[in-house]
């Protein structure tokens, strides 16, 4: 199909968060012509999840969520409107209201949902945190709390834990693992976690969970051990929101399989997102990328594929997030695992960064409190670079000209 007849298509996205709405602002951005709508299930405009458990939480500040000032031009936005089925023969999307849309293409960007422990599921002082509903919820009741527990030690629960202790709420995590962030940073930078929200007062009960809560806030570990809280979190991770796909017939298994140009097995459907499971260009391994820039270089290169479709790179970008925990700023790129490492800058001193190495390939880059070194180290391990550990832990390697002849090498 020519750029001029897809310009021309309907495109229906259904999910109006960052990923969806990043196809829609990119389409408009690139020339695309035909009609787009942007459907959403919350009563919102799109706005930006990650302030959610962090900065929102102490300004309640609303404006500053956003994804966007204005209205996307000629974009139809209907917010509180859940799709509920897809018909892919008719090529339609039932929305809840009954009403049908018709499309040309079709793009998924549903998201996830958070798991719940079912046992802790009915408490009054037990809640999760995904939305800003959830978020304006959590921050009224902080208000008026001194205690928060946290169930799971990943980014929700340990960027919480520091966020309550800055408003002076007292926290505690209880951590099913071994470690923190079992799932998301290597256990070098794990250990360092758990000393940092130690010295800062957070109670952390690791191998632990919580079997239930009264009414009256009483928790109970699974080692009998009874804590108070007021409010209780449960951030023990997500699930996709991969139930209209499957239902339709679409291949997924908690996330949708797409390739690099976000392409289902059906011929018209996309998907972008955290909803998605694709190949990490690191491990080979199909995974759900839970991130922001995922979502957002995602739903660029669809955008460009759905507009160029004969010059459309592959999205192949290396997995990245941040995650803001009180006065820790810690990065993560690649794998959490190698089979070398070295550091660059001492612990101690507070900024850092933990390097990887897999088959003399570098895999991994972790900065705690060292953004410029990240940014840097970042695009090397992008380049797929093989400098050694003794080369990038010096402390008077020049970064930037490395970074520069191994992107013109
Ligand atoms: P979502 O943001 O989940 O959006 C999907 C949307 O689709 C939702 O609004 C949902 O209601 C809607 N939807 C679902 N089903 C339907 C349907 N049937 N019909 C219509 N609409 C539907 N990442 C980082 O890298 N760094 C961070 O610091 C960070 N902080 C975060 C903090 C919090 C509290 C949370 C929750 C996430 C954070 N993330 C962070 C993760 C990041 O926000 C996500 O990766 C990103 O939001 C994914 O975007 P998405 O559009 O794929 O999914
Ligand atoms: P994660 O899956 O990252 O972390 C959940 C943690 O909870 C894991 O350490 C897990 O341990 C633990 N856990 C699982 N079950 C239990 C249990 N029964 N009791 C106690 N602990 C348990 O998810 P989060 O909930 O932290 O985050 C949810 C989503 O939000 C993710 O998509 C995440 O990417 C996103 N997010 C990202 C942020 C960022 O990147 N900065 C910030 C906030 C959210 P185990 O691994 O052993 O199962």
């Amino acid at each position: 199909m020519s750029a001029m007849e897809t310009h021309n298509d309907r495109v229906v996205i259904v999910g109006a968060g960052l990923a969806g709405f990043g196809v829609a602002s990119g389409l408009r951005k690139l020339g695309h012509v035909g009609p787009i709508t942007l459907l959403g299930e919350e009563a919102h405009a799109p706005y930006d999840r990650p302030p959610l458990s962090k900065q929102f939480q102490i300004d309640g500040d609303e404006a500053a969520l956003r994804l966007s000032p204005e209205p996307l031009p000629e974009v139809q936005l209907l917010s509180g409107c859940p799709a509920v089925a897809l018909d892919l023969e008719q090529r339609m999307v039932q929305l809840q209201d009954g009403r049908r849309l018709p499309w040309d293409r079709l793009v998924l960007a549903t998201g996830t949902r958070p798991r719940m422990l079912p046992a802790l599921a009915t408490s009054p002082r037990v809640m999760s945190l995904r939305t800003l509903d959830d978020a304006r919820a959590l921050r009224q009741r902080l208000g008026a709390a001194t205690r928060l527990l946290v169930v799971g030690g990943g980014p929700i629960g340990l960027e919480l834990a520091a966020m309550a202790q800055q408003l002076g709420c007292h926290a505690t995590v209880v951590e099913a693992g071994p470690r923190l962030m079992g799932r998301s940073a290597p256990a070098l930078i794990a250990e360092h976690l758990l000393q940092h929200h130690r010295s800062q007062g957070v109670d952390i009960h690791l191998g632990r969970t919580v079997v239930s809560v009264e009414d009256n806030g009483l928790a109970l570990l699974d080692d009998g051990k009874v804590l108070q809280a007021d409010v209780v979190v449960v951030g023990i991770g997500v699930l996709a929101n991969d139930g209209l796909a499957v239902a339709a017939g679409i291949d997924a298994d908690d996330g949708i399989f797409v390739d690099g140009w976000c392409r289902t097995n059906v011929a018209g459907v996309f998907a972008v997102g955290d909803v998605t499971r694709q190949v990490h260009p690191l491990s080979g391994r199909l995974e759900r990328m839970e991130t922001w820039s995922n979502a957002q270089g995602q739903a660029a290169a669809l955008a460009a594929a759905l507009v160029e479709p004969a010059t459309a790179k592959p999205y192949d970008e290396t997995p990245w997030y941040w995650s803001d925990q009180g006065s820790l700023r810690l990065q993560c790129a690649g794998l959490t695992e190698g089979d070398t490492h070295a550091l660059r800058g001492d612990p101690a001193s507070g900024s850092f960064v933990l390097l990887q190495w897999k088959a003399g390939r570098l895999c991994g880059v972790s900065a705690i409190n060292a953004a410029r070194d990240f940014n840097l180290l970042r695009r090397l391990l992008a380049a797929g670079s093989t400098l050694t550990p003794e080369v990038l832990a010096a402390p008077d390697a020049n970064l930037k000209q490395l970074v520069q002849q191994a992107q013109s090498a």
